[in-house]
C-alpha cells in the first residue's frame, strides 16, 4: 500500500511557498502520476492549497485531471504533435520546443484566438528547447499569428543541486536572461517567464522571474540533507509479511539461489516485488526496509512479486506491516535514502511505484 499523506503535501506546499516573492506563482508539477503517488488528489490538494499553475509531461496526464474538474491552468512539458488537438479541446497549454512543434501548434490552433503557448528555451541542458539559431524562424511564424499567443517563456536548469556547478548554472540563467530581452524586444512583454525547479528555488532565488516550478519538493524530497528535513514526505510504501522461515546453515534463498545462510537465521518473505517497483538493483542487501522499527536488509534476488529480507533479531509475526520507505518517523529509510542504497535517486524510486500498489490517501 502506498499511503499518500495530503497534510505532508501542504505542509511542503508553505514551506516551498515561503522560498519565494509574495507576487511569483508557484507552478506544482504532477506528472508521472503525482511523481509516483496519485495525480489527482495531488492536484486538487494543490488547487484547494491556491497553486497557481499545474504541470504534467504529456497531453493524456492534463486531460485526466481536465477529466476530473481540474481548473487551473495546466501546462504541458512534453506534448506530441499528434495530440495537439486534444490538447486545445482540453484547454491544457503547451510548452512548444522546436520549430516543428511550433508549426504543427499553429496549424492544430487555426480558428482559436490568442491560444497561450509557452516556448521552450535550450539554455545548457539540451534535452528539449530552442536554440539561437532557431529565434528567427520563430519570430517569422509567430509575426501575424492571430491564433496565438506567447503566454510563457521557459528553459530548465541541468544541476541547480550541485553546489559544484554553481558557474554552469549562472551561465544558464544568464542566457535564459539574455532569451528574455531578445524575445520582448520583439514580441512585447511576457507574461510568466519561469525558470527554476525545485532545487532551484532552493540554491537560485534571485532567479524566480514570474513563476517557479517544484515537483519533488512538494513531495517530500530537496536533494539536500538541510532542506529534506523542513520538508515532509508525502508517500509511505508499506508492505506486509506473508512468511517468516527458519533457515539452517547452507540453507539457499530465492531465485538461482541468490543468498545462502550461513548460520541459523530467520527470514521474511513480503508482498512486494519488481513489479511493484522495487527493482532487482534492491536486491543483496541495497535495500532495506523497516520491521519493528528495525532494519531489514533484502537477501538474494528480488522477486516480480516478493522479496525476502532477513529478519535479525526482529522480532515479527506473520501479516505483520513492514515500511519500505518514507514514513515520517525518523526509524524507517526515506525514499532519498532507500535510493541511494542502489546508487539511484528518490526521483525514480516515487516514480516507479506500480500500479498494482493500492494508494491511500490521508487528508
Ligand atoms: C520535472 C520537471 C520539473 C520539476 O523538477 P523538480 O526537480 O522535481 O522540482 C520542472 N521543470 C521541468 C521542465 C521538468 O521536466
Amino acid at each position: 500500500m502506498l499511503e499518500i499523506n495530503l497534510s505532508a503535501l501542504a505542509h511542503n506546499y508553505r514551506y516551498i511557498r515561503s522560498k519565494l516573492n509574495p507576487n511569483t506563482k508557484l507552478l506544482g508539477v504532477v506528472k508521472a502520476n503525482g511523481y509516483g503517488s496519485e495525480s489527482i488528489a495531488i492536484a486538487k490538494k494543490l488547487e484547494s492549497l491556491g497553486i497557481d499553475y499545474l504541470a504534467v509531461a504529456y497531453i493524456q496526464e492534463g486531460i485526466i485531471l481536465r477529466e476530473e474538474g481540474v481548473k487551473v491552468p495546466i501546462l504541458v512539458l512534453h506534448p506530441q504533435v499528434e495530440q495537439f488537438n486534444a490538447l486545445i479541446s482540453n484547454c491544457l497549454e503547451p510548452s512548444l520546443y522546436s520549430i516543428r512543434t511550433l508549426e504543427a501548434f499553429i496549424r492544430a490552433a487555426k480558428g482559436t484566438e490568442n491560444y497561450p503557448i509557452h516556448l521552450k528555451i535550450n539554455t545548457g541542458l539540451n534535452r528539449l528547447g530552442l536554440s539561437a539559431q532557431d529565434f528567427k524562424a520563430v519570430f517569422k511564424l509567430l509575426g501575424s499569428e492571430k491564433s496565438l499567443h506567447v503566454k510563457g517563456l521557459l528553459s530548465h536548469l541541468a544541476a541547480s543541486d550541485d553546489p559544484l556547478e554553481r558557474a554552469f548554472t549562472q551561465r544558464q540563467i544568464n542566457l535564459f536572461k539574455d532569451c528574455i530581452q531578445i524575445f520582448e524586444s520583439t514580441l512585447g512583454p511576457i507574461e510568466i517567464k519561469h525558470l527554476l525547479n525545485t532545487s532551484g528555488i532552493l540554491h537560485y532565488p534571485e532567479a524566480q522571474f514570474q513563476m517557479a516550478r517544484s515537483g519533488i519538493g512538494l513531495y517530500g524530497y530537496s536533494n539536500a540533507v538541510k532542506t529534506d528535513a523542513e520538508l515532509r514526505p508525502v508517500a509511505t510504501l508499506k508492505c506486509k509479511i506473508s512468511q517468516i522461515h527458519e533457515l539452517a546453515p547452507g540453507d539457499w534463498v530465492g531465485y538461482n539461489k541468490g543468498f545462502v545462510a550461513k548460520e541459523k537465521m530467520k527470514i521474511a518473505t513480503l508482498t512486494i516485488g519488481h513489479a511493484d517497483g522495487i527493482g532487482r538493483q534492491y536486491g543483496h542487501g541495497k535495500g532495506v526496509v523497516t520491521i519493528q522499527g528495525a532494519a531489514a536488509p533484502i537477501i538474494g534476488n528480488v522477486c516480480m512479486d516478493m522479496i525476502m529480507v532477513n529478519l535479525g533479531n526482529i522480532v515479527a509475526k506473520e501479516g505483520d506491516v513492514v515500511v519500505v520507505f518514507g514514513g515520517e518517523s525518523s526509524e524507517s529509510l526515506t525514499a532519498e535514502l532507500f535510493a541511494k542504497g542502489a546508487k539511484t535517486i528518490s526521483y525514480e524510486l516515487l516514480t516507479g511505484i506500480g500500479a498494482r500498489v493500492k494508494r491511500h490517501i490521508i487528508v
